[in-house]
């Protein structure tokens, strides 16, 4: 609608490979010669994660080059930007696309480790190099009509699980450009696979070195004794979390980190029924509402978080995030999602301006410490007034 396309919106959870422009992803697909029966899924209707996983696996074949991580990166944008998304955290998992004996980056232990290090950091570099092509230079860079944008890097738990590096490479990788762009770690891929201790030391480590840190939570059945160790580390935001025990969803609430939640991802992977049973209902009861102007008074020197946090007093519940998760995929723009929430829960203009004004305090920018963003919650903070 005319309406959800022209609220600013932030968008939290998106993973870059997940957004790829549809028709780049066709003709990426073309050029990498990906054979006809494997193609077939990017053209099929999704029914579970697991197909989710197999359509990943065709975009990372059809992603064979770093100037094609940088123009996606930059489409992403550019796409993002045209919906009236005027901030993103973008999550991408650092690949090593020159590894021979690992072409595609996907599982295999590579031989040298050495390459392995430089090609993932290569790749973060060609990230941020599509973000800079978008945001282009000097004062076309604050122009208001531009998408603030920042990355997140990712752990992959399948890969975590195989070679104990792969967790450890990212947090060094996102320490190392913590101030040109990165702004914190995720974990996610397959939830299937891997087990808190195979990232856990490198978390910790991250958090101690003052990294933000958001984690794919409770994403398929039967993972209560994952979630209480992820509780008990307590994450700076929470992603998916469909299917939380009771006591779980009282704690979380109790705990009122924000949520991510991605309603057409999650019914299209089928991990909840429909739009009307999606958890943001549930959750939707208890989150702090009709908080404008507590956005709008932060004082942008300290943590927007710990002020909003104080500014809500004893009330429990979770902000709630809007997200797309992987938009070519699933096929739905921020904009869309916020049309859905808006008709399934009955949500009014003003609650839903209220939602996506209320996304602002759960970013990972630094404020207090980095001029960069300052002068991007400060851009941000002005679309809202
Ligand atoms: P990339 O990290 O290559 O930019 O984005 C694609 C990757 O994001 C996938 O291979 C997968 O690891 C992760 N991803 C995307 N969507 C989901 C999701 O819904 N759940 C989980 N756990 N991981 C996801």
């Amino acid at each position: 609608s005319e309406f959800t396309l022209a609220l600013p919106k932030i968008e939290l959870h998106a993973h870059l490979n997940g957004s790829i422009r549809r028709s780049t992803l066709s003709r990426l697909a073309m050029e990498a010669g990906i054979p006809e029966e494997e193609a077939r899924i990017l053209k099929e209707e999704l029914k579970s994660l697991s197909k989710a996983f197999s359509f990943f696996g065709v975009i990372h074949k059809s992603v064979k080059t770093y100037d094609q991580i940088t123009m996606i990166a930059q489409e992403v944008c550019e796409d993002f930007e045209a919906d009236g998304v005027v901030y993103a955290e973008i999550r991408s998992t650092p690949r090593d696309l020159t590894s021979s004996s690992n072409p595609q980056g996907e599982g295999k232990e590579s031989g040298r480790q050495g390459d392995q290090v430089d090609g993932k950091e290569r790749y973060v570099q060609s990230v941020l190099k599509g973000f800079d092509s978008y945001l282009g230079s000097g004062d076309e860079r604050s122009r208001r009509e531009k998408c603030q944008v920042r990355l997140l890097l990712s752990i992959d738990r399948r890969l975590a699980r195989q070679d104990p590096k792969v967790a450890r490479d990212v947090v060094d990788l996102a320490l190392k450009y913590r101030d040109k762009g990165v702004v914190g770690l995720d974990l996610s891929g397959d939830p299937t696979k891997g087990g808190w201790e195979d990232w856990e030391e490198q978390l910790f480590r991250a958090r101690s070195q003052g990294l933000k840190i958001t984690l794919h939570a409770s994403e398929v059945p039967d993972s209560d004794a994952e979630m209480a160790k992820m509780l008990e580390f307590d994450p700076d935001r929470y992603g998916h979390c469909c299917y939380l025990s009771d006591d779980h969803f009282k704690k979380i609430r109790k705990g009122g980190k924000p949520l991510e939640l991605c309603l057409t991802s999650n019914v299209l992977s089928n991990s909840v029924k429909d739009y009307a049973n999606h958890h943001f209902g549930k959750h939707y009861r208890f989150a702090p509402k009709a908080q404008t102007g507590a956005v709008r008074e932060f004082n942008l020197g300290s943590s927007a978080l710990e002020e909003f946090a104080s500014s809500r007093g004893e009330s429990e519940g979770n902000p709630l995030i809007l997200c797309t998760d992987d938009s070519a995929v699933f096929g739905s723009p921020l904009s869309q999602e916020y049309r859905i929430a808006i008709e399934t829960f009955g949500l009014s203009q003003r609650d839903a301006f209220h939602l996506s004004e209320q996304a602002m305090t759960a970013t990972f920018l630094n404020p207090g410490v980095s001029e960069a963003d300052r002068t991007s919650m400060e851009i941000v903070r002005q679309k809202f007034q």
